[in-house]
């Protein structure tokens, strides 16, 4: 597996794989061969389906240093299903270099003619029961594992951590609406202050979902968040971390360690399935999201490596087979509400794994349904799978005739 530093990123949303991606390829591109007059990029797949909603044609327009045109195309050959074509033109317009980029999610790109550095393996073991196998029970052990792989890693996580507070309180400051044809409102203030008036039985559990509203309407906007593991569904960890950083007061070093443990199965989720709604649905992000965010709020509840795991497993079984059916291609809906459910289901999966580990032995370990993830993402139909052609925003689209 690769280094957490290449799941965890931050970025401007509104989408990891059609944004940010695209960005990192072309910032790339020109620094390995310099400006050109002259740029054409040919998007396929769901780049070129929900492009225009997820504002690629703009980021790239944006990131090359010359006259770019940018077109949307669906005759693509290559394997991987999410990519494009980029190509610099000298000033008599003749080809001078060409790129063939897959958008792999959450930000990662593979690039056919250029290996990259960051690629490079870090984590030897290729499965939770690999990795767990020489732990022991105590979660610390975990933590251990990952610090020994990766000595710098807690201090690039301190950043991320202070990135997802940030996206969370200034999501929580912004009025108003959020750009595209949708016309939404943004509604993460007034959630929080709802949540603020509230009993406390519901007053956690709506500050969780006002927190992961802040952080979704923030990539909404286009503004800055993180990949965790994908922009997507970045409010489910993001609002993990505020509530318990911020609201319950939980030690920073605490936070990053969990940080690190989610980390790692979504590390595991996105080298043995896929992190990329294009690829396996909204269960590859969401779901993706949810099984990271169960693992750390299980390590900050204190339990047991067999119990994060457990928790891990829950937060991924209960979302297979969840489709991508962005309306209009925009980054909303489902997308934000679907946040606010999946951290309320994290803390879920971490409760009941507390409590069900004492009853009896789980059945189902987290490396099954990682597997069972990817299986079931090759058999969701593509129109199901971050296109904007079946699901919710056919219907939305149908109802507008
Ligand atoms: S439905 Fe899920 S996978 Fe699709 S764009 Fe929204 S958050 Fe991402």
């Amino acid at each position: 597996m690769q280094t957490l530093k290449e799941l965890y990123k931050i970025g401007k949303g509104p989408s990891s794989s059609h944004t940010l991606a695209p960005e990192r390829a072309c910032r790339l591109f020109t620094e390995t061969f310099g400006a050109f007059p002259y740029y054409r990029v040919e998007l396929f797949g769901s780049l070129s389906l929900t492009g225009k909603g997820h504002r690629t044609d703009q980021v790239i327009i944006d990131t090359l240093p010359g006259e770019t045109e940018v077109v949307f195309s669906l005759d693509w050959e290559e394997s991987f299903p999410n990519g494009f074509y980029l190509t610099a033109y000298d000033e008599s317009h003749t080809e001078v270099h060409k790129w063939t980029v897959f958008s792999l999610g959450g930000g990662s790109i593979e690039i056919k003619e250029y290996p990259l550095d960051w690629a490079r393996e870090v984590y030897p073991e290729k499965s939770f029961k690999e990795i767990s196998s020489k732990l022991g029970w105590s979660s610390e052990k975990l933590v251990e594992y990952i610090y020994e792989k990766e000595p710098d890693l807690p201090e690039y996580l301190r950043s991320i951590l202070y990135a997802e507070y940030a996206c969370v309180e200034n999501g929580l400051q912004v009025e108003g609406y959020l750009p595209g044809r949708l016309n939404i409102m943004r509604s993460a203030e007034a959630l929080y202050e709802q949540a603020l008036s509230c009993n406390s039985s519901e007053k956690d559990r709506l500050l969780l979902m006002a927190y992961a509203y802040a952080a979704s309407e923030e990539n909404g906007a286009g503004s800055t968040v993180v990949t965790a593991p994908t922009l997507g569904a970045c409010g489910v960890m993001a609002s993990l971390c505020y509530y318990y950083g911020k609201y319950l007061n939980y030690p920073e070093e605490k936070l990053i360690n969990a940080l690190a443990v989610g980390g790692i199965f979504g590390n595991l989720i996105k080298q043995n399935a896929t992190i990329s709604g294009a690829v396996g649905g909204c269960q590859a992000e969401i779901g993706a999201a949810v099984s990271m965010a169960s693992a750390a709020c299980a390590y900050l509840e204190g339990l047991g490596i067999d119990q994060i795991e457990y928790a891990a497993e829950i937060g991924m079984e209960h979302n297979l087979g969840l489709t991508c059916d962005p309306v209009m291609g925009y980054v909303m809906i489902p997308c934000i509400e679907r946040n606010a459910m999946g951290i309320l289901r994290s803390v879920d999966a971490a409760l009941l794994s507390k409590h069900m580990s004492r009853i009896k032995q789980h059945i189902v370990s987290f490396d099954m349904v990682v597997n069972t993830m990817n299986e079931t993402g090759k058999q969701i139909p593509i129109a199901l799978k971050e296109t904007s052609e079946g699901g919710l925003a056919k219907e939305f689209e149908d109802g507008q005739h």
